[in-house]
């Protein structure tokens, strides 16, 4: 798990700052069957649709890290993707957008991403400051509203939407007749999640969208999670249910009118304390429900 402690540095605080590569661990590959294939390491889970028509890509992690990325993909698929979807606007799953552009990539995605990579609507990083801009060769060429579908290597990959979860540009990839979904950043899978308050995310809105994505699902989908090991049903479940008890914990304080920091003081998440991982300890979890349960 602590193998993507590095990734999430820059994802709530937007464009990633250098990251030496050294400090990156390797990159994995997995296969999933039907041609699908998923880049594990250095910051969001890349998804890698190959066949006849040419490589489909969903998220491309870090600037850093995309030209090594991009070879990896070219490996797997025999040349550059033609299309690339990112489920998000974080620099850990939209910072390779500008490599992958140059080698002749179609990029989509949610038009709320593309706002926040020209830098249209601010996001506050941690430290409150608006994000930079990223620079124009890494902004989407076509956005969508709700979604798009793709009919490509005789599958549907159909990209959706969701309603204000992670952050308020959230989409998750569905290959709809292998049955395997890339939940983006809606899917943490084994630890407390980043909510982006500061880029529309919504603390129930995120519990909302992963019930309505299990009520979606079967138990042989698989599911390729933002972050962490692959996943089922079955560990969608205990995310949801962890989520759910630490919402309800907190929000008990913040019903109380207790402060942030007698909230943080009382230690609510103490039963969920495995989900704690060096990016979201417990406290900045609490700190994140809090405010977004207050909101
Ligand atoms: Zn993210």
């Amino acid at each position: 798990m602590r193998r993507f402690s590095i990734s999430l540095l820059a994802a709530v605080a937007a464009i990633a700052a250098p990251i030496a590569s050294a400090q990156l661990p390797t990159p994995k590959t997995t296969d999933l069957g039907s041609g699908i294939h998923v880049i594990f390491g250095q910051g969001g889970n890349i998804g890698v649709s190959t066949g006849p028509d040419g490589a489909f890509v969903i998220d491309d992690q870090y600037q850093q890290s995309a030209a090594a990325n991009l070879a990896k993909v070219e490996a797997l698929a025999g040349g550059a993707p033609k299309y690339l979807v990112n489920t998000h606007w974080h620099a850990d799953h939209a910072g390779g957008n500008a490599t992958f552009a140059k080698a002749g990539t179609m990029i989509f995605a949610q038009e709320n991403v593309r706002k926040r990579l020209t830098g249209a609507v601010a996001s506050p990083g941690l430290d409150g400051k608006p994000s930079p801009a990223a620079p124009a060769p890494a902004w989407p060429v076509i956005t969508f509203i709700d979604g798009v579908d793709f009919h490509l290597n005789d599958e549907t990959i159909r990209v959706f939407h969701v309603s204000p979860a992670h952050t308020d540009g959230d989409s998750m990839v569905w290959f709809v007749e292998p049955n395997i979904l890339h939940m983006g950043d809606l899917f943490f899978n084994g630890i407390f999640p980043v909510i982006d308050l500061g880029s529309g995310g919504s603390v129930r809105g995120y519990l909302t969208v992963m019930k309505e994505t299990y009520a979606k699902i079967d138990d042989k989908t698989q599911l390729i999670p933002g972050h962490g090991d692959m996943g089922t049903k079955a560990d969608l479940a205990k995310q949801i249910a962890m989520l759910e008890g630490a919402i309800n914990a907190v929000d008990k304080h913040v019903k109380a009118g207790d402060s942030l920091a007698k909230t943080v003081a009382a230690k609510p998440l103490k039963p969920w304390e495995k989900y704690a991982w060096s990016y979201i300890p417990a406290d900045s979890f609490t700190t994140t429900l809090y405010n977004g349960l207050k909101k």
